[in-house]
């Protein structure tokens, strides 16, 4: 048995018995790990917030390779939800991060940029009103580290660069021109300029008031309906996130 030092992000909590609570936290060092919690719901409740979903915490636990859960014997919390807990929108964002991070990434495989990516993320969430922009942000760049980010600036078909409107078919991120588009295609307005200042630009420097509200909406769920079905998950989260709107 080792002791391990790690910072990490509250992704889930799974209620086991009665007092003891299971969590899954992605770690700086080690990826997604699963740690059980004795007795957590008797303790006191700062506690309780370091294991709440989206809490930045350090933890110390003891790793044992024949087991699939591993008992933590500290943790601090050091950064908590608290701020916008308030904030539906916000905190549907955040869920939707954590929940394709969660559901999508193996346990142990540590990915150091995945783990940099989510904690700016869920920094920036402090920051800023543009959740649905941010979401998206996120997203394009988990598909890039992932590998499976398609090339957005030219149309797949004839190589034409792509500079404003892009075209993709149902659940899938293959990229037409105007000119190449299948019939059973969508348009996305004016699209390829966000994708390119999101790959380039810090986010808080994109200015989000020169694209379209509504495209960006549907580009996102179209971009995560494809991660359901590219990883075969389902991403409740997507639902929480646009029961208001026609989709
Ligand atoms: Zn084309």
């Amino acid at each position: 048995m080792e002791i391990i030092k790690s910072e990490g992000i509250i992704l889930k909590k799974i209620p086991v018995l009665e007092a003891d609570v299971a969590v899954v936290i992605y770690t700086q060092n080690h990826g997604k790990r699963t740690f059980i919690f004795k007795g957590i719901k008797k303790t006191k409740r700062r506690s309780q917030a370091a294991i709440e979903p989206g809490s930045i915490v350090h933890l110390v636990y003891y790793y044992n390779d024949q087991k699939s859960m591993f008992h933590v014997k500290e943790i601090s919390l050091l950064q908590d939800t608290a701020s916008i807990r308030d904030n539906y929108q916000a905190m549907i964002t955040l869920f939707l991060l954590l929940e394709v991070v969660e559901k999508t990434s193996g346990q142990n495989d540590p990915n150091l940029t995945v783990y940099k990516l989510l904690k700016g993320a869920v920094d920036t969430l402090h920051k800023t009103d543009a959740y649905t922009v941010l979401a998206l942000s996120f997203i394009i760049h988990y598909l890039k580290l992932t590998g499976i980010m398609p090339d957005y600036f030219h149309c797949s078909l004839c190589h034409k660069e792509i500079i404003d409107d892009l075209y993709l078919t149902e659940y899938n991120l293959t990229v037409y021109c105007n000119q190449c588009a299948p019939h059973n295609s969508f348009m996305f307005k004016a699209i390829a300029p966000l994708i390119y200042d999101m790959l380039s630009k810090k986010f808080l420097d994109i200015e989000i008031s020169l694209y379209n509200s509504l495209d960006i909406q549907k580009f996102l769920f179209h971009t995560l309906l494809f991660i359901d079905h590219y990883f075969n998950i389902h991403i409740k989260t997507k639902e929480l996130l646009f029961h208001n709107t026609l989709y």
